[in-house]
This record gives C-alpha cells, sequence and structure tokens, in this order.
C-alpha cells in the first residue's frame, strides 16, 4: 500500500480524500490555492503545500506544479478528485510518466470514455444497451445525416464527441432545422473542445437519470454497487440524489448493472467509474461513462457500507477488489443534498464569510463538507460547500431524516439552497419518486417564475 498519496484538489471532496486516507494509515499531502489558504482540511494535513494563486488555470489545473509538490513530497500516488484534472487523458499519463500513481483508471481509458463517440461504440460492443443513432460521429454530407435522422427518427439531439457539462448539444425536431443545427453544433464543438466530430442520437422527451456505479481492478474483477437516481437537476446540474432509484423493478436494473460489470472487464477498466442512463418507459439507454468518483458517491456507500474512494486507492495499489458481487448487500433508502452557496430561487453565487455553521447530526445522518463557522467560500470555484446525505429503512424513513436534517442545518453570513430543498422534500410528486430530469425546472417555473 501506498504511504503517501498527494491530493490533487480542493473542497469537500480533498477532505473527503483525506478522511479515507487517514483511516487507512496513508499520509496525504495537500495542494492548495492562495484563495483556499485558510480551509480546515488545509491546517489539519499532515503536508500542504500552496501550488499558486487563486485562478485554478494556475494551482489546481497546473499539471507541472502539481507533480513537481508529488516529487518534493516524495507522495507515490495522485488522487485527482472529481472535476478539475480528474478526466484529463494526459494528466494521467503525466502522472504515470513521473513515476507516480494516477489513482483512477489508465489514460487509455479515460481516452477512450472522454470522447463520447468512442465511448458509445465501446459500449455497443459490450452489450451496454445505448441510446439509438448515428453509428459513429456523423459523415459530412447532407443526403447521409438527413438519411440517418429519418432512420433514427425525430425528435433528435446531436451531440459533440468531446463534449461535457451539458454543453455542445442541439435538439432537431424537423428535418428543416437539420443540416443547419448540425452546422452549428460543429463549429461550436470544435471551438470549445478541439474536436468537430458530432453524433445523433434519438432524443427522449421524459428520461430519467438513473447511473450504475462500477468498482474494478486489475486482476479482471469487476463489480456493480446499485444505482443512483439523480433526475433532480437544473441545466444539467444535479442538485439531489438518491440510491435505489424508486419505482424500477430489481431484475430490469440488475440485467444493466451486470452489463456494466461485465463491459468493465471487457474493455479492461481500473478503477471507480459510473455509467451514465436515461431511463424512459422501462428501458435503459447508455449516455456516457465518467472515469472517476462522482459527488453523488456517498448516497451508494450509505446503502452498501462499501467505502468507494478507499477501493480507489486499493485497487490502484494494486490490490484485489476484497469482495464479490454476490456479497454486496444493498440496505435501505438513502439521499443526498447539495448545499450550494447560492441564491436559493435565482441560482446567483453567493460566497462570502459563513458567520455560523452549524451542521445537522443524529442517527443516519452524514455531512460531507470543508465549511465551518468564519469560513470564506471563495468565488473563484464551484459554489457547492457540502453534501447532507442520510440513510433509513425506507424511502419514507430516509426523507423524513432529511427534512429533520435541513431543519436542523443553520448557514448564516451567506444564502445557501437550503430552502429550496426544504421546500422538495415535502413536494408531493419528489416524495412519490420517479419524477424526471425537467421536473425540477418546470417546478420552478411554476413556483417561482
Ligand atoms: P455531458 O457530458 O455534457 O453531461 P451527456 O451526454 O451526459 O453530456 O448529456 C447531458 C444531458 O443532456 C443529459 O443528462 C440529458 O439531460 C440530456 N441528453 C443527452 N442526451 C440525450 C438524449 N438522447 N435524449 C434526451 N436528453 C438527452
Amino acid at each position: 500500500m501506498f504511504k503517501k498519496i498527494l491530493i490533487a484538489n480542493r473542497g469537500e471532496i480533498a477532505l473527503r480524500i483525506q478522511r479515507a486516507c487517514r483511516e487507512m494509515g496513508i499520509k496525504s499531502v495537500v495542494v492548495y490555492s492562495e484563495a483556499d489558504r485558510d480551509a480546515k482540511y488545509v491546517r489539519l494535513a499532515e503536508e500542504a503545500v500552496c501550488i499558486g494563486p487563486a485562478p485554478s488555470a494556475q494551482s489546481y489545473l497546473n499539471m507541472p506544479a502539481i507533480i513537481a509538490t508529488a516529487e518534493v513530497t516524495d507522495a507515490e500516488a495522485i488522487h485527482p478528485g472529481y472535476g478539475f484534472l480528474s478526466e484529463n487523458a494526459d494528466f494521467a499519463e503525466r502522472v504515470e510518466q513521473s513515476g507516480f500513481t494516477f489513482i483512477g483508471p489508465t489514460s487509455e481509458s479515460i481516452r477512450m470514455m472522454g470522447d463520447k463517440v468512442s465511448a458509445k461504440q465501446a459500449m455497443i460492443k459490450s452489450g451496454v444497451p445505448c441510446v439509438p443513432g448515428s453509428e459513429g460521429a456523423l459523415p459530412e454530407d447532407p443526403k447521409e445525416i438527413i438519411k440517418i435522422a429519418r432512420a433514427v427518427g425525430y425528435p433528435v439531439i446531436i451531440k459533440a464527441a468531446g463534449g461535457g457539462g451539458g454543453r455542445g448539444m442541439r435538439v432537431v425536431h424537423t428535418e428543416a432545422a437539420l443540416i443547419h443545427a448540425v452546422q452549428t453544433t460543429r463549429a461550436e464543438a470544435g471551438a470549445a473542445f478541439g474536436n468537430p466530430a458530432v453524433y445523433m442520437e434519438k432524443f427522449l422527451e421524459n428520461p430519467r437519470h438513473v447511473e450504475i456505479q462500477i468498482l474494478a481492478d486489475e486482476h479482471k474483477n469487476a463489480v456493480w454497487l446499485g444505482e443512483r437516481d439523480c433526475s433532480m437537476q437544473r441545466r444539467h446540474q444535479k442538485i439531489i440524489e438518491e440510491a435505489p432509484a424508486p419505482g424500477i423493478p430489481r431484475r430490469v436494473i440488475e440485467k444493466v448493472g451486470e452489463r456494466c460489470a461485465a463491459a468493465c472487464k471487457k474493455i479492461g477498466y481500473r478503477g471507480a467509474g459510473t455509467f451514465e442512463f436515461l431511463y424512459e418507459n422501462g428501458e435503459f439507454y447508455f449516455i456516457e461513462m465518467n472515469t472517476r468518483v462522482q459527488v453523488e458517491h456517498p448516497v451508494t456507500e450509505m446503502v452498501t457500507g462499501i467505502d468507494i474512494v478507499q477501493m480507489q486507492i486499493r485497487v490502484a495499489a494494486g490490490e484485489k477488489l476484497p469482495f464479490t458481487q454476490r456479497q454486496i448487500e444493498m440496505r435501505g433508502h438513502a439521499i443526498e443534498c447539495r448545499i450550494n452557496a447560492e441564491d436559493p430561487y435565482k441560482f446567483f453565487p453567493s460566497p462570502g464569510r459563513i458567520t455560523l455553521w452549524h451542521a445537522p447530526g443524529g442517527p443516519g445522518v452524514r455531512v460531507d463538507s470543508h465549511a465551518y463557522t468564519n469560513y470564506f467560500v471563495p468565488p473563484n470555484y464551484d459554489s457547492m460547500i457540502g453534501k447532507i446525505i442520510v440513510h433509513g429503512d425506507t424511502r419514507d424513513q430516509a426523507l423524513a431524516r432529511m427534512r429533520t436534517a435541513l431543519l436542523e442545518t443553520v448557514v448564516e453570513g451567506i444564502q445557501t439552497n437550503i430552502p429550496l430543498h426544504r421546500e422538495l422534500m415535502v413536494d408531493a410528486k419528489f416524495v412519490d419518486g420517479g419524477t424526471s430530469i425537467h421536473y425540477l425546472e418546470g417546478w420552478l417555473a411554476e413556483h417561482r417564475r
């Protein structure tokens, strides 16, 4: 096992990784930007190194500074967390070439999944159900494109092969609008992602977002750890996640879960990963794979009792997964609310000094946050300041615990989205379960204009 790991991230996930290391008896080095100098996990770190000024380009995305820090601190491995460099194949490659272990999949796997056309092709080959659409990237010839769209059936969605973060997509309802949409998306994709390739999918009108968590080692073992429903989103940003997904028959989930684990074996995947699906009318459709730990990983940890971050570290060190699929048991129901420093209804960011932070507690309540009273939320990064996660024997109990937890939480000095979460936890449709990815935006339009 590693003796020392460098954590190349910030905020709650840096603290989460630090906790995993500490429990495993591994020393950790934290890198931080000037804006994060006072963060608690920086102060609690065995070693902390400032790698640059606040802007991410000069700190958390600064590959030479991060690798040099690993060198001078004698770290053996680098954990990238999520966001920043976590899905950057070039970074993974440079880390390995510099003699360190990248805690994640190989750069080849990251590259394959980062190109959505090659990811989809790999999934089709592995028997993972995908959204019907073009076989690979769209050709140049407009006639061919029209033919493909007719075969797929309108509405269709044109997506950039290199897209991410909900950007580089365009929905097309009629043939008249098709060619212009393809050209515009190509031009945008070329400018934004340096790759003009686009592909076509059937546009699903009212799906849910349901994803499968997997873990794989380099000894050809792969397991799936159940699913998460992340349909409560605004502008493709998830705000509430839960496990299991309400109302989906177990045999349907099991079938897709097994396919995901089989696909990992087939492509030789190592590490933690997530297969994201749209779910509509009883069917799963793969849209993309994330080759890193996700923000919402705790809901899976709560229902399985498996520490996903520790597993990432173990398999990166070459260990075998310590359990088989049959030994994985799901128990109860977990819900996560992402706490963002923002206006709860207008969504403007609300950085600044937290004058009072009171976290909830009690049975089945977990808080993953780097915030504390007097913590200054810097304006330079994502607005998420933490996550409240609850576990209950049933979904009803989990909902009741989340309501209690949100009631107990006090954050003063800045605005947060806690009032929005309080309303959603008593919303009749959400409480029923199984709302689609459009539900939250519709709800917001109705309730707040
Ligand atoms: P990104 O990497 O940018 O997040 P995804 O492929 O995961 O791109 O798609 C992001 C979101 O776009 C999905 O969560 C869904 O809301 C919407 N979307 C993508 N593909 C489709 C589709 N075929 N039909 C309907 N909505 C889609």
